[in-house]
């Protein structure tokens, strides 16, 4: 007897892989030049990316460190906040915005999302704010663009500084201008898994702000700029020359390689037009990065199920949001406080999206929703 197997192709959340195999001669180039170079720390290859990368995001200055959370907190601290201050972050982001926040020994001060887009709602900010309010951080979540122009106007009346976190947003649009230079400074990560990812631990800030740009060049270097003269307590934040080689030869390829996400999100959204799901919402000033493609469904454990079954992998970004996290117990934030959060928190589902998915995996991903809805 023939055995039919229903399923025919398996589709992995994202495969890291398939993006090195694309660009496995230029990588590996890359990798060569640093390894022949002799300079491991810094050096040219650093500077080489820094200067590439502040080009792409159409800014003055590009700070390479060691990871995403990094960023965000060596930018915090080059502002000067600190123990007393408080900043207002998105209730549903990842954890590593908070964070930043608290090491600098300042207070996160969590605002509702727009329910339509994830991103920091504007209209939630003013309430937020106190005589302690130091900074807005904005989330450019899931690579949709946060609506900057109320915040950088909010920031302005009341003498705020914005940092951004683009974490998840590299290449991505407000109004047409490429993040990186709107607030005062924006800082990446370069995780593996972002839209620009390296091999490894890597991050960035950007700015058009020369001062704090030149703070940061030296807080990531142990608070020198000249070797073995410490004006400031540092930290050793620098990003390592094999990632920056890595991110170089992946930097051109990034418009082109979200361009094929923003295709799988198109075929997503056109596919679940009528389907029992909310699919992301996008402003007509927003072009999204789609670093992930996030719909929300009552009952999401059951479709995740399902579609694991199907071969179908998905994620939960993210399952806890930071106020009920054990690591978040001593600001007392009651777990009912921020209830939009806690929705997202048990709706969200992010299918497969990535540069190197082909349309019969996207295909499977849209069969395989389609039969569990
Ligand atoms: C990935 C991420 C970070 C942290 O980046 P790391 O490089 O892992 O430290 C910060 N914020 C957001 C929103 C992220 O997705």
């Amino acid at each position: 007897m023939e055995v039919v197997s229903p399923m025919t192709t398996t589709v992995p959340f994202l495969d890291l892989r398939a993006g090195y195999e694309e660009l496995r001669g230029e990588i590996d180039a890359s990798i060569a030049r640093v390894l022949a170079s002799g300079m491991y720390i810094l050096g040219e290859e650093v500077a080489a990316f820094e200067r590439e990368y502040a080009d792409y995001c159409g800014c003055a200055h590009a700070i390479g460190v060691a990871n995403g959370l990094d960023a965000l907190h060596l930018a915090l601290r080059a502002m000067g906040i600190g123990p007393g201050d408080e900043v207002i972050v998105p209730s549903n982001t990842y954890i590593a915005t908070w964070l930043a926040v608290s090491q600098c020994g300042a207070t996160p001060v969590p605002v509702e999302p727009d329910p339509a887009t994830h991103n920091l709602d504007p209209a939630r900010i003013a309430a937020a704010i106190t005589p302690r309010t130091r900074a807005l951080l904005p989330v450019h979540l899931y690579g949709q663009p946060a609506d900057l122009d109320p915040l950088l106007d909010i920031a302005r009346r009341h003498g705020l500084r914005v940092l951004e976190d683009g974490a998840q947003a590299q290449g991505a649009r407000y109004k047409g201008r490429r993040l990186g230079g709107h607030g005062d400074a924006v800082a990446w990560s370069f995780y593996p898994g972002k839209n620009l990812g390296a091999f490894g631990d890597a991050g960035a800030i950007t700015t058009n702000d020369d001062d704090l740009a030149d703070r940061l060049r030296v807080l990531r270097n142990y608070g020198s700029r000249t070797k073995y003269v410490n004006e400031v307590q540092g930290w050793n934040s620098r990003l390592d020359p094999l990632q920056a080689a890595v991110l170089r030869a992946k930097l051109p390829h990034l418009d082109a390689w979200n361009a094929r996400r923003g295709a799988v999100a198109a075929r997503y959204a056109a596919a679940f037009a009528d389907a029992d799901l909310v699919l992301p919402g996008v402003p007509a000033w927003a072009d999204p990065a789609w670093h992930l493609f996030v719909v929300r469904v009552a009952e999401r454990e059951r479709l995740q199920s399902r579609l694991a079954a199907a071969g179908v992998g998905t994620l939960i970004h993210y399952p806890l949001p930071p106020h009920r996290q054990a690591a978040y117990r001593d600001l007392g934030l009651p777990a009912s406080a921020f209830p939009l959060a806690n929705q997202l928190a048990d709706q969200v589902l992010s299918l497969p999206i990535g540069p190197q998915q082909d349309d019969r995996a996207t295909q499977a991903v849209i069969d395989a929703v389609r039969a569990c809805l």
